[in-house]
């Protein structure tokens, strides 16, 4: 069931631009040729140099290696590979497709059929949320194997890493460039897309706003959560299990990291109706900023930390350990307190407690592109009148302690905090554009009434 509804404001929804300069081309033409390579060279510096993120380049400055040698170490693409990672795609696909019966059995929680917020063109579509149960049955499988059947090592991941790297790098860019063609030639939503000019810049930031097949199949929802997000934590459980098989046990570290992972991850699924209203599946065109990044980027750099403890393990003493602990344990309570809050307050048009007291708010006005003027609130009250994105700043926090649970002076386990800080502070501003542009004045009173974006007094 697909409805059409009035028009949503076209005038802010300038996440994506309409008009690639040449500023913007060189910057996605910069992204697509640094990422991948990055990807390998992270992959390199942990399986052949031990870790240490600068030693290829010392190397190969220092005359001790030529980059021939260096590029003979890169994994091969291998054909098993592939076969697993097919394996678990269309597994994946299937649980996306199947109805969901968890919110039948688990009270509170929001699965079933939601509906998205309105699309430019005027579209509200239906989005079956099952992640949760897709990501609990593949992860229960997974143990069910690991201890009981035993049909493959669950050492199965990092043991076949470097092809399924390439695997993962080489279906991302194919699902891009079918993506673009799709747009093109069969698009779900034709008043929904955006093309600039560039087929480099629509190619990596989509043209499609929300590519299906058929009514039900969303790409981005599809590409966002499962196949990257739901094998987060069993590529960090395969990583503990090959720490097992080297040295007879798993450090605290290697716990730490699968527990504030885990959190994240579940916390993500338990949450994924809410996911409809982020700015990923509001704004964001997809393309192969998405095809990539959730294929190759988010499950093989976002879970640096257990592949570097594989062969760095490293046991932290008990007070180290349980202070990092609560504090990614607080970091993520204040994660989720932060958007709740903001749901909690859209959800009740403003009439909610936030902290025991009632909401207060700044009324703000926007102007639709049928010139239709509409009401909004800014929330003033709770995390929202401490900083503009206390959400941001708490997943950095998280993002500090799954480096610190690492206990090492090496750089890749913090590499997901300095890459999160680049990208939450870059989204952080593209946003504040996107506010400024439809509340205008009411912004500008929200922005002197609330000052500071992540710290307050700094920032
Ligand atoms: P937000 O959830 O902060 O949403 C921003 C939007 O909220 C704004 O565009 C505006 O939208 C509305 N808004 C802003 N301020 C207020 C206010 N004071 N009162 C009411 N509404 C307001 O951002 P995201 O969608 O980017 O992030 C969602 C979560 O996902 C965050 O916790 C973030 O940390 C996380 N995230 C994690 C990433 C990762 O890779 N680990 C990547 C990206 C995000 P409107 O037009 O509706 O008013």
């Amino acid at each position: 069931m697909i409805h059409n509804a009035k028009p949503a404001p076209r005038l802010w929804n300038s996440w994506r631009t309409s008009h690639a300069s040449w500023g913007h081309v060189m910057g996605v033409l910069f992204i697509v040729t640094t990422t991948p390579v990055m990807v390998f060279y992270f992959f390199l510096s942990i399986d052949q140099y031990g870790g240490k993120a600068l030693d290829p380049i010392f190397n190969l400055f220092s005359g001790e290696e030529d980059i021939w040698l260096i590029v003979s170490k890169l994994p091969r693409v291998s054909l098993y590979a592939f076969y697993i990672g097919s394996l678990w795609f269309m597994f994946q696909v299937f649980l996306f497709m199947l109805p969901d019966i968890l919110h039948y059995i688990v009270p509170k929680y929001k699965g079933g059929i939601h509906f998205g917020p309105v699309t430019p063109a005027g579209h509200i579509l239906p989005y079956n949320i099952n992640g949760l149960q897709a990501w609990f049955i593949s992860n229960a499988l997974f143990l069910l194997n690991g201890f009981y059947f035993e049909f493959f090592t669950p050492t199965i991941i990092v043991d076949n890493f470097g092809g399924l790297l390439w695997a993962a790098v080489i279906t991302g860019n194919i699902i891009a460039i079918l993506a673009y063609i799709k747009a093109i030639v069969a698009p779900t939503h034709a008043k929904d897309r955006k093309f600039t000019g560039s087929v480099l810049y629509d190619i990596v930031m989509g043209v499609e706003l929300n590519p299906r097949f058929g009514k039900m199949f969303d790409l981005k929802l599809f590409l966002n959560g499962r196949p990257g997000i739901a094998a987060w934590t069993i590529i960090n459980m395969s990583y503990a299990w090959k720490q097992y098989e080297l040295y007879g046990h798993v450090t605290n570290s290697m716990l730490l990291v699968n527990y504030l992972h885990g959190l994240y991850v579940v916390d993500f699924f338990w949450n994924e109706a809410w996911y409809l209203h982020t700015i990923d599946i509001c704004h964001d065109h997809f393309g192969w900023y998405y095809g990539f990044g959730d294929m190759a980027w988010l499950p093989w750099m976002y879970t640096l930390q257990g592949h570097f403890l594989v062969y760095n393990p490293n046991q932290l003493s008990q007070i180290s350990a349980l202070l990092i602990f609560t504090l990614g344990t607080c970091s993520y309570l204040m994660f989720r307190s932060v958007n709740s809050q903001k749901d909690k307050f859209k959800q009740s048009d403003g009439n909610c407690l936030i902290w025991g007291k009632k909401a207060t708010y700044i009324p703000a006005e926007y102007l639709t592109s049928s010139g239709e003027r509409k009401g909004s609130k800014l929330l003033t009250s709770g995390w929202w009148g401490v900083a503009r994105h206390m959400n941001y700043t708490a997943d950095l926090v998280g993002a500090l302690c799954y480096g610190l649970a690492c206990g090492s002076k090496e750089f890749i386990p913090f590499f997901y905090f300095v890459f999160l800080l680049i990208l939450l502070v870059h989204r952080c501003l593209r946003d504040e554009d996107r506010c400024k542009a439809k509340y205008g004045k009411s912004w500008n009173v929200y922005t002197s009434k609330v000052k500071y974006r992540l710290i307050p007094y700094l920032f």
